[in-house]
Parts: structure tokens; sequence; C-alpha cells
């Protein structure tokens, strides 16, 4: 997997990208993590991307064609199937489901905006989905993008370990994850439960489940199907 991060800010996208998982996950070579400074694309002497929106409003928007001009180049970079994801609070908010739909590709190019946003004719010209990372507004898509190149990796061959894997955790089983302890037996009056200490494993997965369906049901009870 390819993520190409079209971007005003690469040294974020990088730095965020190159610790723990995700670093040694492009250190082996699993995924690749290419960012594009838009600003390299203007035209403008003083490498200008942004303008006044017409109609008049608040703030600057990242102008078209030093975007589409950077995507042109990122596309030539490119070999086989290619998704361009927008991160945008306008967007539908990113699903487990949507994560693994897109760990199919092998590129996702990334356009991050930033200021007001960009102009919405480049988002009509290149852009295959719009995904926002939660119902609130940020500054920036760079945060979002490293979202979802570290959710999208995760379902990716190589990049979890065998004991790191995916298939058990959170939402992806329709449930949320079951609570989880280790040592000591004993913190601040609080013990793990015995069955997790008695060493029986059908009686553990048992519990597992219960626990698992009690947190759901208290925390997101919409995964059950209930308000
Ligand atoms: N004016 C825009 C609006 O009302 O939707 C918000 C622009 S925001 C300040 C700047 C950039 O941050 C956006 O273009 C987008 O790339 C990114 N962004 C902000 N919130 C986001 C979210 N919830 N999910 C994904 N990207 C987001």
């Amino acid at each position: 997997m390819t993520f190409d991060v079209m971007t005003l800010f690469p040294e974020l996208v990088e730095t965020v990208t190159s610790e723990s998982i995700i670093g040694r996950a492009r250190k082996s070579g699993a995924i690749t993590v290419r960012t594009h400074n838009i600003r390299d694309f203007s035209k403008d002497k003083h490498r200008k991307v942004d303008d006044t929106p017409y109609g008049g409003g608040m703030g600057m928007l990242m102008a078209a064609p030093p975007i589409y001009d950077c995507y042109l180049s990122v596309k030539q970079q490119q070999q086989g199937s290619s998704v361009c994801v927008f991160m945008s609070a306008q967007g539908k908010v990113l699903t487990q489901k949507k994560a693994i739909e897109l760990s199919k590709y092998d590129n996702i190019t990334i356009l991050c905006g930033h200021y007001e946003g960009v102009d919405r004719r480049i988002v009509d010209e290149i852009v295959d989905e719009e995904i926002s990372i939660g119902d609130y507004v940020l500054t920036g898509g760079e945060i979002p993008a490293c979202i979802l190149i570290d959710a999208v990796s995760r379902m990716c061959d190589g990049v979890l370990s065998a004991d790191e894997c995916f298939e058990n955790e959170s939402i992806y089983g329709g449930v949320l994850e079951y609570p989880q302890y280790t040592r000591p037996e004993e913190f601040r009056g609080k013990k793990v439960p015995d069955v997790l200490l008695g060493g029986d494993h059908k009686k553990i997965e048992k519990w597992r489940r219960e626990a698992a369906l009690v947190l759901t049901e208290k925390n997101r009870p919409d995964l059950l199907g209930k308000k």
C-alpha cells in the first residue's frame, strides 16, 4: 500500500507516520508514505497557494491549480489501483468498514485541506471520496490523514505482528473489545477478575464475550442496533 499525501505541511505527516508501528511498517516496506508539498507546484513567485473566496467571507481558500499539478505528479508515480480521498469535515465519517475497503487499493492519494478549505472545483475534479474523522472541525487535514493512514495500514499485510492481530479488537467484530488487565493482580484495591486467573480458557472466553457485550451496551448501544 502506498499513501501519497498532498499537503502544505509535509513534516507534520512525516513526523507522525515515522513513529511506532506505522514507522516500523514504513521501514520494513509493508507500507509506503510519500508526502508532496503542494507549495512546490505553485506558479506564483512567492509560492502562494491560497486566495480569498469569491462572494466574500472569512479566511483563505487553497486554490485549485497547484493542487491539480501536484495530483498529476503523484499520478505519474503510482502503479496499480488507486483512490483519491479528501480529508474533510464535510465527508462521510470514517469507519472500520471503510478502512478495510480502502486497504484493498494499491495506492491512496490523500488531499489535506487547510485554512478555510479548498476550491470546490478541485474536489469535483480529482476526489473519489470525502472522508471526515468525526463531527468536529480541525485546523487542517494532516492529522486526519495520519489517522486514515493508521487505520488503513493496520489492515494491510505485514503491518501488525501476530500478537497485534486486529480481528479481536473493538468495532471489527461488531462490538467493543472486552476489558483487559495486566500485572499487578491488585491495584489500589481493585482485583483482576478471578476468572482470568483460573486458566480455564472456555470460562475466560465466555466471560470476555459477556463483558464485551456489557461494555458495548453501555458505551455504544448503536453498535448493537440500540439507541
Ligand atoms: N470551512 C470548512 C468547513 O466548514 O467544513 C473547514 C475547514 S478546516 C478549518 C480546514 C481543513 O481541515 C479542511 O479542509 C479539512 O481538510 C480539514 N478538516 C477539518 N476538520 C476535519 C474533519 N473532521 N475530518 C477531516 N478533515 C478535517
